[in-house]
């Protein structure tokens, strides 16, 4: 269904905002997360050249359906959605995105999906904030550990750590560095370096770094999971008393929570 091909002709054209480069780089990354929102059974993408011709376009219907039931899972403001806050899961340590740990974390969800596995995601929602801490305490350990697996192997592997990591914090017990190592299934020393320079100025990755760590300080968090929030893509207004248990519309009975959490917290 997708051609790479048609990546070609967009050279020759005239784009503004990051230019032929940045179009063809979100390109592929629509691309990439089309293949692995229509994997099939067998988890698997689907091959172009298996695909039927499709005369009344009930195949290119179904594949965006895939996609967008997906793309809800991760974000948005539907009942699934988890709210996924991109500081936490697609950036690395300097404020830059991360196109395997998007497209990881999308895999794994797609898997999890494909199996029709509920309690992935309340599993998910009950041990977030626990893994929330350590992406993000660890994102340097992790940024690490992404360049040492093979670039053709990367999203596969990120997605096997991030299951890995979600099974850990079922034990409450604090991680350490080296069992994210562990986990991550790379063998040997991981070296953890920090950006630290002998300039009297900041650099530009200094300043991405902390720009991201105070970001996610003053972050607002979940009312029901203590995740972060990214209430500008997704939230639910939740009734801290509920309706039928006498709660009334105020903001003082109001609080902020991602839509899963709330729907979940009301079945
Ligand atoms: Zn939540």
């Amino acid at each position: 269904m997708f051609e790479p091909e048609i990546v070609t002709p967009i050279k020759t054209l005239d784009m503004p905002l990051g230019g032929a480069k940045g179009f063809r780089a979100a390109l592929k990354t629509l691309i990439d997360f089309s293949l692995i929102a229509n994997r099939n059974q067998q988890g698997t993408p689907n091959k172009i050249i298996d695909q039927q011709d499709d005369t009344d376009g009930s195949g290119t219907s179904n594949a965006l359906e895939l996609i967008l039931e997906l793309a809800r899972r991760i974000t948005g403001n539907d009942h699934g959605s988890l709210g996924l806050h991109p500081a936490v899961y697609f950036y690395g340590p300097s404020g830059q995105h991360q196109a395997p740990m998007f497209m990881g974390t999308a895999l794994l969800f797609k898997r999890k999906l494909l199996n029709n596995d509920p309690l992935f995601f309340s599993k998910f929602a009950a041990r977030r904030a626990m893994l929330e801490k350590t992406l993000v305490d660890y994102k340097s350990t992790i940024a690490t550990i992404l360049q040492g697996y093979v670039s053709k192997h990367r999203v596969e592997k990120y997605a096997q750590f991030l299951d890995n990591l979600i099974e850990r914090t079922g034990n409450t017990k604090e991680i350490t560095n080296e069992e994210i190592v562990s986990l991550s299934g790379l063998t040997g020393k991981v070296f953890v370096g920090s950006s630290q320079s002998g300039s009297v100025d900041f650099s530009d990755t200094v300043k991405s770094e902390t720009f991201i760590r105070k970001a996610l300080e003053s972050a607002v968090k979940c009312s029901i999971c203590n995740g972060y929030l990214d209430p500008s893509k997704s939230v639910s207004y939740d009734h801290i008393t509920r309706k039928r248990e006498g709660g009334c519309g105020s903001a003082a009975n109001c609080d902020l929570t991602h839509p899963y959490c709330n729907q979940s917290s009301k079945s």
